[in-house]
């Protein structure tokens, strides 16, 4: 149990959580340093999740931390609008330098879900500048996650994350690229780039006259590591160029190394016109999130402006390009550069592809295991009609073991920090095998 109160528990409502169950027996985290977290009891425990997909360079970093500290004595914070701080550019320019070719012009938000609802709204303000004010619809795709705000649940696909909220934006789904027949495949399946096409049918159903935008992840992490197909990305890609839509890429969890790449649109060459991102960017130290735009998107809204911002893009939040964000963003991918992390994780994914699926052997309980870079999903079969069962046993079994798993869904998923050990691989991949050998 925890020093806090009954009272102080049930004050705060956690975000997806079950509060009920948590606050009965609470599992506090008291502190972090590299890859480990320690609970309240000092047990030492394995961050096998990165926090949230969110610090690949493990927790406690000297220079991220050094950044920080150094910004909020000089300048603790700054409007954003009209007047501006020098490191936010200079972040800005340090983001492009992960991104692909062509996407330079950088938008800085809090979060995923207010970069997802950024690009969103962007899409739609860019084919109205252009004469095309009917482009106002979306496609998303089944299983895809993208954040908890009004659009991202209306562009996101997971049915149980929308189901007590009633009628989002006008969004439409593709379905989700799991083809029966490709389960345990390792990496890219060759099976199911057709699922793209389904693309046309939407197309034909709404007319393209009425789609401002198609936006996926490009690798689903929420949804439990969902690995494109290959060729998939790629007729996207040409579908919406064939038909004047913009393409989206939500790369919250896949930007910066995760894939063993810069971003997933370099890992799987695809380039599309939007990128969203968050998480990574500061090593989750700060919250923040970025959307990167191709050249020609911003270039559209500085034909007409001027001194007044109303002519070219009314948006922006409180805390866009927060100063103390901005260190912990340079401090934070500049490490990820000099260490060269997403090499690291490239080279390490081979090790990690082969740990994972040996997992397979360990239960009859796991129907698919998937993996990419330095992530994976595994998924368990429902326990009595109920598929979020057994992932959830799973993850608290791991958690008396002294390892952080996240389940989702009927998924466990896990993403260790870049800087993982192959020993810790090893130690991680043998506590999930026993755990799944007493399902
Ligand atoms: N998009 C994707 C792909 C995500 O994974 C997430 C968060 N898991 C979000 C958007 C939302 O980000 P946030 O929780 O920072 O709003």
């Amino acid at each position: 149990m925890s020093n806090l109160t009954k009272n102080q528990l049930d004050s705060h409502w956690m975000p997806y959580s079950g509060n009920r169950e948590f606050k009965r027996d609470p599992r506090i985290i008291a502190s972090a340093d590299g890859c480990y977290y320690k609970d309240n009891h000092g047990r030492k425990i394995f961050d096998g999740l990165s926090g949230l997909w969110t610090c690949g360079l493990g927790h406690n970093v000297e220079s991220i931390n050094e950044a920080v500290s150094n910004q909020v004595r000089t300048l603790d914070y700054s409007p954003a609008f009209q007047f501006g701080h020098e490191k936010s550019f200079l972040l800005a320019e340090k983001i492009t330098e992960f991104m692909p070719s062509g996407l330079n012009r950088i938008f800085f938000t809090g979060s995923g879900s207010e970069s997802v609802d950024t690009a969103l709204k962007v899409a739609r303000a860019y084919w109205r500048k252009k004469g095309h004010g009917t482009k106002t619809k979306f496609i998303g795709r089944v299983k895809g996650y993208h954040g908890a705000g009004i659009s991202g649940f209306s562009v996101g696909g997971i049915p149980a994350n929308r189901t007590l909220y009633g009628q989002g934006l006008d969004a439409y789904h593709l379905p989700d690229t799991q083809a029966p027949g490709t389960e345990f495949t390792k990496g890219m399946s060759e099976i199911g780039s057709d699922r793209a096409n389904a693309l046309l049918d939407l197309i034909t159903l709404h007319d393209a006259s009425n789609i401002a935008a198609v936006i996926v992840e490009p690798m689903s992490g929420s949804a439990g590591v969902i690995v494109p197909p290959q060729g998939y990305l790629k007729r996207l890609r040409e579908i919406c160029d064939q038909h004047n839509i913009l393409l989206i890429f939500d790369e919250v969890i896949t930007a910066f190394g995760r894939m063993g790449a810069n971003s997933g649109a370099e890992a799987f060459g695809v380039t599309p016109d939007i990128i969203t991102m968050a998480k990574q960017v500061t090593n989750g130290i700060i919250p923040m999130g970025a959307v990167a735009f191709k050249q020609e998107i911003y270039d559209t809204f500085m034909e007409h402006g001027g001194h007044d911002y109303m002519l070219e893009l009314p948006h922006g939040y409180t805390y866009s390009a927060h100063p103390i964000a901005c260190a912990a963003g340079l401090a934070s991918l500049s490490e990820l550069q000099e260490q060269q992390l997403p090499q690291r994780i490239k080279d390490m994914s081979g090790y990690w592809e082969e740990a994972v699926h040996s997992l397979r052997s360990s239960s009859d309980c796991i129907t698919d295991i998937r993996n990419y870079g330095l992530a994976a999903g595994i998924t368990l079969s429902a326990l009595n009609g109920q598929p979020a069962r057994r992932p959830y046993e799973v993850a608290m079994d791991m958690w008396a073991k002294g390892f952080y798993v996240r389940y989702g869904g009927d998924t466990i998923q896990i993403a260790p920090p870049f800087i993982t050990e192959r020993s810790e691989i090893d130690s991680l991949i043998n506590a999930l095998g026993e755990s799944f050998s007493t399902l």
